[in-house]
């Protein structure tokens, strides 16, 4: 596992806003609480999403837009961006593993976060299938293709995006983290980040009260100390 002082920069890629909050927002407070850079890669806009709304798709991708960057600034997190990918029908295609690659090429992350791309038997919540392809399609775009510079020439050739090895993954959402992030110091803001989505969470009643009760309980499944909280990750070395 990487050392806190060789991780520098961090891209988080995920499938739709709130994603990024609900699966690692303490640790991304704490990592720029410590000066990492973090940028935020969300491929869709999640326009399908919302409850008992007004707005068309378009309508919907562009507030949740808005309230993702909300949830980042919350955290501490200005550079996000989008893929525009539609919600709901994401595959792990050749045009999204070079898309990804291509911000990674751009960004050079030590470490990247994103999705599991398995499906999780024991609780499937975190298995949409857009989490699952997102998940797969940046793997492959961390091994081969953002590493590989005759992997999708074109980067190089028209836009200048040389080569890039990340060193490390951290999956969200699987069955066997291996992997507790404390972060019970930056509760607060992974709440008020979550809060930002209120397009998805103002109509669910005791919505705090259910998140910081998951992440206590994940805390002490991490064998911390009572009333400390924790984000779980699966750990993969990409460096080898
Ligand atoms: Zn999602």
């Amino acid at each position: 596992m990487l050392a806190e002082n060789q991780v520098n920069r961090v891209l988080v890629v995920t499938a739709h806003p709130d994603d990024a909050d609900f699966g690692a927002a303490g640790t991304v407070a704490l990592m720029v609480d410590r000066g990492v850079e973090v940028t935020y890669l969300l491929v869709t806009d999640g326009d399908a999403g919302g409850n008992e709304r007004a707005q068309d798709n378009a309508g919907m991708a562009e507030l949740r837009r808005s309230e993702q960057i909300a949830a980042a600034k919350a955290v501490g997190v200005t550079d996000v961006r989008f893929l525009g990918y539609s919600d709901g029908t994401v595959v792990p295609s050749l045009e999204l593993r070079r898309d990804i690659a291509r911000v990674i090429r751009q960004v050079r992350p030590d470490l990247v976060i994103t999705h599991h791309p398995d499906r999780n038997y024991q609780f499937v919540a975190p298995s949409h299938p857009d989490h699952r392809a997102v998940g797969g399609a940046t793997l492959d775009a961390v091994y081969p293709d953002a590493r590989n510079p005759y992997a999708f020439p074109e980067l190089l050739r028209d836009e200048g995006l040389t080569e890039w090895t990340v060193r490390e993954v951290w999956l969200n959402g699987g069955s066997a983290p291996n992997h507790w992030v404390d972060i019970t110091d930056a509760l607060d803001r992974k709440v008020a980040a979550l809060l930002s989505h209120v397009s998805q969470v103002s109509h669910r009643e005791g919505f705090e009260a259910f998140v910081r009760e998951r992440f206590l309980q994940n805390g002490a499944t991490a064998g911390l100390p009572t009333g400390r909280a924790a984000e779980p990750f699966q750990i993969v070395p990409t460096s080898f």
